[in-house]
């Protein structure tokens, strides 16, 4: 299988090419043992878009090693933090460069508009890029106080060594950025493994990587099932760290999975289920304002959406009308349309898991004030549907949380 191929975006008449093998020591190559592949989907159409290897656990292995042996000889201590500044730099730049393509990448393969992609998802990522690179050459120890006046204590910060990374699909570029960006500045080397739902634009950022000058190994982007490649890297004996964002029912594999090996460090940011508080003194027009963003920024494909709203008795009414005004101001559509302000969800698995919802929220008495009903044709859309706001308050999360008051609350 060719390591590249020529993508369409035939809604605005573009083709780009884009990396379709395993990024390992700057190279795209095949997998070493599998013929398995992940095809990426256009979540607007349901068309394939293209097809990207899958890495099996050897490849993951094969990857791993290569990190290891660049943080033994080009990267961790061998290089200054001044080089590591300038290099991360340098990625920033190219992704600047880069970012209307890699927008319609993301909107391509995720679904989320371009537009959004490039002004939001791409310029936050190039900030958080260029805000660790400012840290790398600070990165310093201290000097600590014993009581022995002959002897001098200090402390340095090391790097950790290879970091496995997992990411989801709702932010690819986003995701790559926050997690790739501290681990290079201080150090480490990594192993990405992108949500197999998005693999393209994680695969694309790793050209950059290569024209950036990074050495090899020092980044290695190995798109995988999740039950493959990424429980290889959160089970790996050589792996020094793993940093994953994801589901909370995967976080706890990937935590299991790390105890159960080398008890390596683990990282987890997992789901939500934020609430939002609407009390009679609010701004309520303000309050409608920040709810209907809550729940339709990124087709509510957010960690933090406020997927629930609690609105006092007095104001309900008035509440839902201004809230319903909002929601329906959005328009959704393809994400490579400039005019489009939230698109499809990512896969048919989250367009009937979400479906699935509504239609249960209905049979248990919600009335959809909003929506409620499938579009007809291709594509996974979900218009914003507003049910009637439900009162359970007990949930297991602690993500985020809006309070929408003018006078001093007591919890
Ligand atoms: P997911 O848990 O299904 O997958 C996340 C990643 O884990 C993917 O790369 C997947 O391939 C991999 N994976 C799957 N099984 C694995 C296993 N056994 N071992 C190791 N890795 C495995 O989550 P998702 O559906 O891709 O992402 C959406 C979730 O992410 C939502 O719950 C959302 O709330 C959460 N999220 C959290 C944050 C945050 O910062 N807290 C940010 C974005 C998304």
């Amino acid at each position: 299988m060719a390591q590249h191929t020529t993508v369409n975006l035939s809604a605005i008449n573009k083709q780009i090419v884009v990396p379709t093998g395993l990024f390992i020591n700057n190279e795209f190559v095949p997998s070493v043992d599998s013929k398995e592949l992940i095809h990426a989907v256009n979540p607007a159409t349901e068309d394939v878009i293209c097809s990207v290897v899958a890495a099996s656990a050897k490849d993951i292995d094969i990857a791993v090693a290569a990190a290891r042996n660049a943080f033994k000889t080009t990267w961790g201590k061998n290089v200054t933090g001044f080089e590591r500044s300038r290099l991360i730099n340098k990625l920033a730049d190219l992704i600047e460069r880069d970012a209307q393509a890699l927008a319609e990448l993301e909107a391509l393969n995720n679904g989320k508009p371009a537009r959004i992609a490039r002004d939001f998802d791409i310029g936050d990522s190039v900030q958080c890029l260029r805000y660790y690179a400012g840290w790398a050459d600070k990165i310093i120890g201290q000097t600590l106080e014993v009581d022995n006046k002959s002897k001098l204590a200090f402390t340095r910060h090391d790097p950790i060594g290879v970091c496995g990374q997992i990411i989801p699909w709702n932010y690819p570029i986003n995701m790559w950025a926050w997690k790739v960006a501290p681990a290079l500045a201080v150090g480490c080397t990594i192993v990405m493994k992108p949500s197999e739902l998005c693999p393209l634009t994680a695969l694309k950022l790793s050209e950059l990587v290569k024209e950036a000058g990074f050495p090899p190994g020092v980044i290695n982007t190995v798109p995988s099932l999740g039950h493959v490649g990424g429980a290889a890297l959160a089970a790996h004996p050589d792996v020094d760290k793993v940093a994953f964002t994801g589901s909370t029912i995967t976080g706890r594999k990937v935590m299991e999975a790390a105890a159960k090996s080398n008890l390596k460090k683990v990282s987890l940011e997992l789901g939500g289920k934020s609430p939002h508080l609407v009390f009679e003194s609010a701004d309520l027009d303000q309050a409608a304002n920040w709810a209907a963003l809550g729940i339709c920024y990124n087709s509510g494909q957010d960690c933090t959406a406020g997927s629930r709203v609690y609105v006092q008795n007095s104001v309900y009414d008035k509440f839902i009308g201004l809230l319903v005004s909002k929601v329906k101001a959005q328009v959704v559509g393809d994400g490579l349309d400039e005019k489009s302000g939230g698109g499809p969800v990512v896969s048919k698995t989250q367009y009937d898991k979400v479906w699935g919802y509504i239609e249960a929220g209905k049979q248990e008495g919600a009335k959809a004030i909003l929506g409620g009903e499938k579009r007809p044709g291709k594509g996974y859309y979900v218009d914003p549907t507003d049910e009637a706001i439900a009162l359970a308050n007990d949930t297991t999360y602690g993500l985020g949380a809006g309070l929408h008051s003018s006078t001093p609350t007591h919890f």
